[in-house]
Order: C-alpha cells, then sequence, then structure tokens
C-alpha cells in the first residue's frame, strides 16, 4: 500500500482523533456505567479477539504511539506481533479463527493504551450501527452479554456518529487523491509491522 501524505495534514487529523477517540471513551464509559460492565478483574480478556478491517488514520496514530516507546519496549512488542502473525496464520490455514493475546497486552494492561484502536474503545457495551446496511446489532462482549440477559432494559450504545466522524477524519487525511481509502484488512499485529505507506 503506497500511500503517503502531508506532515501538516497528518498533524491535523491526528489531533481531531486524539479528540474523536475522547469523545468514544466517554461515550463508553456512559453505556458501561449504564449496563453495571466493568473490565476491572474481567477473566475473559478481549484482547484475544480476532479483528481486521481498520483505517489509514488509525495505523498512523497506533505507529506514533509505538515510536514514542522506548527502543526496548517497541521491539519487545515488535517480537510478539511477528510471533502473532504465524500463530494466526497458522490457525487460519486450519480453518479456524485465531484467538491470540494481542502482542500488545502485557499481563492484562494495553501497552499503548493511548493510542489502542475505535474497536478496543467500543467493543464491550451492545452497539448498533445505522447506515447503508440498515440497522446492525453488536451484542457486546460476553460479560456484558450475561449482564443484558439478566436486565432487558439495556440499551445498545449508538456508534454510528463516532463512525461517521472516523469515516471523514478518513477522507480528510486521503484529501484529494484518486478513489477512496482502502480498507486496512489487517490485524492489529501486521499494522505493528508495517507502516502506512510502506
Ligand atoms: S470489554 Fe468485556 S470482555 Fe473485554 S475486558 Fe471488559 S468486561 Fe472483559
Ligand atoms: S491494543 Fe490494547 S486494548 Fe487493543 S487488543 Fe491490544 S492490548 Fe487490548
Amino acid at each position: 500500500m503506497t500511500v503517503s501524505f502531508p506532515a501538516s495534514r497528518q498533524r491535523t487529523v491526528l489531533a481531531k482523533l486524539a479528540t474523536l477517540y475522547a469523545d468514544m471513551d466517554a461515550a463508553y464509559a456512559g453505556a458501561a456505567a449504564a449496563a453495571g460492565l466493568s473490565c476491572e478483574g474481567c477473566a475473559e480478556n478481549c484482547c484475544v479477539s480476532f479483528f481486521q478491517h481498520h483505517t489509514l488514520v488509525e495505523w498512523l496514530y497506533l505507529h506514533k504511539g509505538l515510536a514514542a516507546l522506548s527502543a526496548e519496549r517497541r521491539e519487545r512488542y515488535l517480537a510478539r506481533a511477528r510471533d502473532y502473525v504465524a500463530s494466526a496464520r497458522e490457525a487460519l490455514s486450519r480453518g479456524e479463527t485465531p484467538r491470540i493475546m494481542c502482542p500488545l497486552n502485557d499481563d492484562g494492561l494495553c501497552g499503548i493504551y493511548g493510542q489502542r484502536l475505535m474497536i478496543c474503545r467500543l467493543h464491550g457495551v451492545p452497539n448498533v450501527l445505522i447506515g447503508g446496511m440498515g440497522v446492525r446489532e453488536f451484542p457486546g462482549c460476553e460479560p456484558c452479554q450475561r449482564l443484558a440477559a439478566g436486565n432487558p432494559n439495556i440499551k445498545a450504545m449508538d456508534r454510528t456518529p463516532l463512525l461517521r466522524r472516523l469515516a471523514g477524519l478518513e477522507m480528510e487525511l486521503w484529501g484529494s487523491k484518486a478513489g477512496r481509502p482502502p480498507k486496512v484488512d489487517m490485524t492489529l499485529a501486521e499494522m505493528l509491522l508495517r507502516r502506512p505507506g510502506e
């Protein structure tokens, strides 16, 4: 994927992404509190979930976080990312969905918490996405699904406006290039091992 963006545009868009992430965190915190969901002491760490489809803007921000780490810590995460990619390939070749711990997870704590991706921020609570494919419903993580089974009043969070803003930032980063930004069809481990433009 050979793409590059002017440094000034990257700075502007990444600053807006930081604001959007803060708004996502606030929306998530409200929905989690309403549902009675807490990640504290959770034994079902969702950082083993297999996610793809991310955005260029989030990929750039992830690398900003990675660049700020010490060389030793960064290399540790990259080594784990290489192991992750190999294990995921093996699982996929057996027809299985990989369930492998994220290379950035340090004993339950996220190693790049400030730069974690949208999916990491919004995954837990039940949520809906309203768009061209109608209303798509996501049940949230398993602990939250168990809470919802005992409390039918738990409302799904509408993540549509947050995703629209993220799509807007992706277009702003893309600028006047021809066509539309490509989907970043990679796992987080693969995103760590490459930079946008490589
Ligand atoms: S989002 Fe859900 S599964 Fe993930 S750590 Fe929190 S409570 Fe556990
Ligand atoms: S980036 Fe952080 S929150 Fe997201 S899966 Fe990895 S360790 Fe978990």
